[in-house]
Formats: structure tokens, sequence, C-alpha cells
């Protein structure tokens, strides 16, 4: 059997215990390079490629080896430069994955389920008051939150809700939504940003539909806009947004605002704005205790079945204290982690050794959105120019939409500032990338193992 032929066997293995998705991503342009005494070298197109297939995907590659050749003992892989520009083993397999994507859902598919968000009112149905874990830190707001939705726009009109980023403001407001279908499927609600919101006003106000706009908004029940503080110092939609609110509100209307502070701290406000918004309910959401922090993370274990033990719990939620967003996505990421290595229960040791460089480093500490798009171009195999040249050639969309994804999670960068560094692009479309790829991560299993990889990577070139 040749070194290709074996590799062919090996491939087809891997390829059945494996995602489709997953196979692709990791395995395109690999290689036996040589083998020799039990101990075979693959090469692989990058170091990106390197790290995984050696630590995360060792015992996959070594099992399936084994099936067709029992004496070998061991791997390894190097880097080879001109795989990037070589033709690729299998194209057939890479072309119809690109031509048409995987249909079935990902074999493993256990730990996120997919949860469809509704297009007309946005409300992500995973957003609920069942699966909000009270605490000190949010009680009030959450109990306001409670009572809006038994007394619609009767009670505290507009409830305002603040707090810093990640602590549970976009999931509280959306309950509220969702709290209302359970009792009447017919409720018509609007769950928007502020930033899609304004966007929306103006092109209406560009192109003389701005009865339509208000006709649309005339019909729903209640309109929930989120990080309202981003209209600050605009003043045009200001002015807008100040009569659409008094449209509203005088309709009964319930409105539901959410902040990163409180109304009196949003700098360049028109006065008549701050005091409506200071003229219903101002509730605040703070950061969690540990006790709050281990609850959280429980719920979220049990729902989406990630094996974990309680130390390993504990270690996370000693370690991840400001933000609730970055404690879920290190238990995210270590669920990914371990699906990929085979692992059945994560251990304290094991989120140790996986989160060490979130935690020592500090998860922003110096990185920069050109930390961000060096990883992107590594893993999807293009190129800085290319990531922000201003063609629409399909396959390096989806990168760029990944860049400003992360742009926007790792380092809050704001919508017109990704657009610039996105080589002079609209805020509109980095609206519209991060809204696409925050979608798709609920369904999508393939995407959300790219973005961890692509995360441990920024991290790792800090
Ligand atoms: P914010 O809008 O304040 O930035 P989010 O509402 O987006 O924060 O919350 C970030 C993540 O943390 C979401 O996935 C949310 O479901 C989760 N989360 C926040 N607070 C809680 C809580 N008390 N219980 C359960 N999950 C929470
Ligand atoms: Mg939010």
């Amino acid at each position: 059997m040749t070194n290709e032929e074996l590799w062919q066997a090996t491939l087809a293995e891997i390829e059945v215990s494996l995602s489709r998705a997953t196979f692709i991503t990791w395995f395109k342009k690999t290689a036996i390079q040589s083998s020799n005494s039990g101990h075979v070298i693959i090469s692989v197109p990058n170091g990106f490629a390197k790290e995984w297939l050696e630590n995360k995907f060792n015992s996959h590659i070594l099992k399936a080896l084994r099936n067709i050749q029992p004496d070998i003992k061991s791997i390894s892989c190097v880097i080879d430069a001109t795989k990037e520009t070589e033709k690729p083993i299998r194209r057939e397999v890479m072309m119809d994955a690109i031509i048409a994507p995987p249909k079935q859902p990902a074999r493993n598919q256990t730990y996120a389920e997919a949860t469809p968000i509704d297009l007309e009112n946005n409300l992500n149905p995973k957003y609920t008051f069942e699966n909000f874990v009270v605490g000190s830190n949010n009680e009030l707001a959450r109990a306001a939150c409670f009572a809006v939705s038994q007394n619609l726009g009767r009670i505290y009109n507009p409830l305002f809700l603040y707090g810093g980023v990640g602590l549970g403001k976009t999931h509280l407001a959306q309950s509220i939504g969702n709290e209302l279908l359970k009792t009447d499927p017919g409720f018509r609600i609007k769950y928007i940003t502020s930033e899609r919101f304004t966007a929306n006003l103006v092109d209406a106000l560009q192109n003389q539909k701005i009865n339509e706009f208000k006709a649309y908004y005339q019909k729903i029940d209640i309109l929930i806009i989120d990080d309202i503080q981003f209209i600050s110092g605009k003043e045009k939609t200001q002015e807008e947004f100040f009569h659409i609110f008094n449209f509203l509100y005088q309709l009964n209307k319930q409105i539901v605002l959410t902040s990163d502070r409180p109304p009196k701290e949003i700098q360049i406000l028109e006065d008549r704005l701050r005091s409506r918004f200071e003229g219903g309910m101002i509730a605040d959401v703070s950061k969690p205790d540990l006790e709050t922090r281990i609850a959280i993370l429980k719920k979220k274990a049990v729902a989406e079945h990630i094996p974990i033990d309680d130390n390993a719990l504990l270690f996370i939620a000693t370690n991840i204290k400001n933000n609730i967003r970055e404690l879920e996505g290190a238990l995210n990421r270590l669920a990914v982690l371990a699906q990929l290595g085979n692992i059945n229960e994560i251990t304290k040791t094991f989120a140790e050794a996986q989160l060490s460089e979130l935690i020592s480093s500090g998860k922003k500490k110096g990185v920069t959105y050109k930390h961000i798009f060096k990883a992107v171009a590594l893993f999807y195999d293009t190129t800085l120019d290319e990531l922000v040249a201003k063609n629409r050639k399909k396959e390096i969309i989806r990168p760029r939409q990944i860049a400003m994804y992360l742009m926007r999670s790792e380092l809050d960068c704001s919508f017109p500032g990704i657009g610039e560094k996105m080589g002079g692009r609209d805020h509109t479309t980095a609206i519209h990338a991060y809204e696409k790829i925050t979608k798709d991560l609920e369904k999508d299993q393939k995407l959300k193992e790219e973005l961890t990889a692509i995360q441990e990577q920024i991290y790792k070139i800090v």
C-alpha cells in the first residue's frame, strides 16, 4: 500500500466519524509525507492545521490509521507551505461541499440544539425567564421584566434596563417577548438593536417611506430596542426617534430599552429624550456573585448536555467573573474541545489546561483587530489584502463576516469602526455581518468549531 493509498483509506475512515464540515475544515490539503518504523508524518498546509491535527485529532487519526496498519504507533505533522498552492487532495469532496453544503446536521450535534430565530420578531427562543438564573445582581431587573410581560404597556413604560456588557440585558428583554408568545402566539413583538433600528429609520426617511415605517411599528404590541446608547450623538436620529417614541407611547405600546449605562450617563442625548427614558422604570443588572455564576454554568451545562464535573464548573466560575457571555464562552469552548478530543467528562484539569491562556493573559489583553485579521486569514487560507478588498468574491464573504463578528464580540468595536477597518465598508455591512454570524452560530456546529479555533489562534498570537 502506498502512502497515498493509506492516507485515502484513513481519510475515508475519519470522515465517517466526524461531521462532514469538521472533516473538510481540518483535513483538506493533508497527505502522508513519510511513514517509518511506526511513525507517520503528515504534511499539512499551515501551523494552524498542525496544531489541531496533532492535539485535538491525534487519537482520531491514530485509531483510523491503526485500523488499516496496526503497527503504526505515532504521528506528527509538518507544515508544507507548497500545499497552499497545490491541488488539494479529495477535491471532489471539497468542491461539492462548497457548492452544496451538507444537508444533514453534524453527527455530533448534541451540545447545541438548533434554535431558529424568528425573522419577524427577531426573538431568540432560548432567551426565556425559565432559562434565566436569578441572583441578587439581577433580581430587580428580572422582576420588572416579568411584571411588564404581565401588564403590557400599563405599569412600566418605558422599561429601561442597563448594565455592563454580557450581564443578561438582551436575555431579559427578549424573555418578555417569549413569555408573551406563550400566552398568545399572536402577540406582535419586535426586538431590534438600536443600530438596526436607526439604519432602517434613515432608510425610510431617505426613501420617503417614513409613513410605512410608522405604520409597521404602529401594528406591534411591544418594541424592544437593544443598546440604545448607540444613538448618542446622532441628532437627526434622535429627533426622529423622539417622534416615534411618543407616537408609540401614546398608543400604549410597550417600549423596552436596554443600555450599557443609565439614561443620565448617555452622552449627547437630547434632554427631552432623556427624560422620556427616565419616565418609566429603570432597573439595572450588575455582576453576578460566585454562587450565581456557578448556577448559570450548571444550568447551561445541563440544558446543552455538556458533561462537566463540579470542580471544573467551580474553576470556570472562580476565574471568569465579569461577564456572563465570557463565562458561557469558556464553557462552550470546553464543550467543543472535549467533543473533538473524545473526552467523556470535562474535569478541572482539562479546563485548566484548555483555558489557561484565556485566563492568565486576561481575555482582551493586547488583542487588536490585526490579530483577528491574521487568525481569520490564516484559517481560511486567504490574505489580509483579500479580507479588506472591495470585491465580492464568494469565498471571501464568510471570512469577512467572521472577522467583523470577532471585532465586535472580542473587542467591542463600534460598527462604523469595524466598517472602516474592513477597507472602508459601510457600517450597515458590519451590522449585517454581526447579525448573520450571530444567527448562524445558533444552529451551525461547524461554525462554532471554526470560531473556537480562530479565537484560540487569536489569543495565541498575542
Ligand atoms: P448583555 O445584553 O447584557 O450584553 P446578554 O443578555 O447577551 O448580555 O447575556 C450574555 C449571555 O449570558 C447570554 O447568552 C445570556 O443567555 C447569558 N446570561 C446572562 N445572564 C444570565 C442569567 N442570569 N442566567 C442565565 N443566562 C444568562
Ligand atoms: Mg445585549
